[in-house]
């Protein structure tokens, strides 16, 4: 599928969903591409061909999700499942790998939709088999209708963490304990938010019966916990952590971590975006205006990849950054395009309201990266913290020359399971805040495609030609 597109859209979550959507309904040629073999995103993951008991089980949000991918399907905007973007240019081209073969196509206007990913949180034996992240369980229940087998442990910090807990619990899971490393108290800083987001009681009211059914089960549940250590030798046999002077030891066939999600942010690296830090979350994310158009005029963000604010937001974001490519190719005129904004942007104030309420109370302290020197840090070059630590120790405090010394990053995931760790190193070691780490400079391919196929890519008439495809375009 080469050829030219009014827009192209990466990520069939609800963000791309929806931004693809309005753009064909308006009579645009648009595409879709996602990785994923279905429309659905990590939220409405397998919405098409779910079971009635499986909708149930995940309720009214995820159910959603059905009216979102059926407005989709009936949209006339062209789909490619299976699609990974590989590549992104400000002029609007970008390259994908297809069933083992690469294409490059061009489009007026691209809006990034690739969503958020757990954030990667380096502690000792999580590079150990049947340790995995809560939201990537969840993943795999609604993909295949998997579920852990033997006594599971939950451990980190979120709301994702306590949905997957409550989840788990109902499917009758063998949950041997629940260690979140939130306080016991919410920090002060929470409660100015509190006003804003008992005007969503909905919302409120969804997490406390999360908590009960977490209490009513008996399942032991600490709070405040730290240092948190997988142990096993083949595989993980067992979890310890501390908590308020406690240590605890649970036995644990499989080990669920999260630490909340943070935007997914390599194809705006690469494509060379300015990006922000946003200091509470620690994470970066895209500079946009108020459409999600980043300092490239063709290229939009939208979703938890511009930053993390929820399915429905997500939702919102998609149709806003919509109105704006129709009203950039000359279809809607401003004021209908503002006209059409309006209730977007209310529905997005109500949906916001609890949102800071929930970054301040699972906000993510640098106190939780006090971990050992022999902790493996990047999984793909086994590069320990200690590594990491000795190198600090020589003045080096920058992510990128980092990598070169230790090759921590260098492997096939781009950093992503590493670079924020190793920016929290480096944080933890200087006292300064992990923004001033930098950001690892990411290059195409952003996934690994072999260099035969890349050889054989057809190119769009109008798209980049083959020497400025690897050109480094981050800063
Ligand atoms: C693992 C995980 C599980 C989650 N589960 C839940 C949940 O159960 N409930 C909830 O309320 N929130 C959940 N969230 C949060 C949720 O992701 C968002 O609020 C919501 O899905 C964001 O929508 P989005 O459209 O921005 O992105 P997403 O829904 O994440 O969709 C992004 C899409 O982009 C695709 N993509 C990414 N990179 C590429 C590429 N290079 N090429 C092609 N395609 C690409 C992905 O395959 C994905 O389908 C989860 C988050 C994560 C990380």
């Amino acid at each position: 599928m080469s050829g030219s597109y009014d827009a192209a859209i990466i990520g069939a979550g609800p963000a791309g969903m929806a931004a693809a959507s309005s753009l064909a309904e308006l009579g645009l040629k648009v595409i879709l591409l996602d990785e994923q073999f279905r429309p659905g995103g990590q939220i409405y993951r397998n919405i098409e061909s779910a079971s009635p008991e499986s909708i149930a089980l995940l309720g009214a949000e995820y159910d959603r999700g059905g009216t979102v991918a059926e407005r989709f399907r009936t949209s006339g905007a062209g789909y490619l499942a299976g699609a990974s973007v590989w590549q992104v240019s400000a002029d609007g081209s970008l390259c994908y790998s297809h069933h083992d073969r690469s294409t490059q196509i061009h489009a007026a206007y691209i809006i990034v939709a690739t969503g958020a990913m757990e954030r990667p949180r380096p502690l000792p034996g999580w590079e150990l088999p049947g340790v995995m992240g809560a939201g990537a369980a969840n993943n795999l229940a609604k993909e295949a209708g998997l579920q852990p087998i033997g006594q599971v442990v939950l451990a980190g910090s979120g709301p994702l963490l306590l949905l997957e807990s409550t989840l788990l619990l109902k499917k009758g899971v063998q949950v041997a304990a629940i260690l979140e490393t939130t306080a016991k108290i919410p920090s002060p800083l929470a409660l100015p938010h509190l006003p804003a987001a008992m005007r969503r009681t909905d919302f409120l009211l969804k997490g406390l019966a999360m908590v009960q059914e977490i209490r009513r089960s008996g399942v032991p549940h600490h709070k405040g916990v730290v240092d948190i250590r997988c142990h096993g030798t083949e595989k993980v046999e067992a979890v310890s952590a501390r908590a308020g002077g406690n240590q605890l030891n649970y036995p644990a066939d499989i080990v669920l971590l999260h630490f909340g999600v943070i935007p997914s942010t390599h194809i705006f690296r690469q494509a060379g975006c300015h990006m922000l830090y946003n200091r509470e979350q620690r994470y970066w994310y895209p500079e946009t205006d108020k459409w999600g158009r980043t300092n490239h005029e063709r290229i939009f963000a939208a979703g938890d990849g511009a930053s993390v604010t929820g399915a429905l937001a997500a939702e919102y974001r998609g149709e806003l950054a919509a109105l704006e490519v129709a009203r950039c190719l000359g279809i809607l005129p401003a004021y209908e395009r503002d006209a059409k904004a309006l209730p977007l942007r209310a529905a997005l104030r109500h949906d916001g309201h609890p949102r800071p309420l929930v970054d301040a109370v699972f906000a993510p302290g640098p106190a939780t990266w006090r971990v050992p020197d022999d902790t493996v840090l990047c999984r793909c070059e086994m590069v320990t913290v200690g590594q990491v630590r000795k190198v600090i120790g020589e003045g080096v405090t920058e992510v990128n020359e980092m990598k070169i010394l230790t090759r921590c990053g260098m492997g096939p995931c781009q950093g992503r399971m590493c670079g924020p760790g190793t920016a929290e190193v480096i944080a933890e070691a200087t006292g300064l805040s992990p923004e001033r780490a930098g950001l690892l400079s990411i290059r195409p391919p952003l996934k690994p495609v072999p260099l035969g196929e890349i050889a054989a890519m057809e190119l769009a008439e109008s798209g980049s030609g083959p020497a400025n495809i690897f050109k480094n375009q981050s800063k």
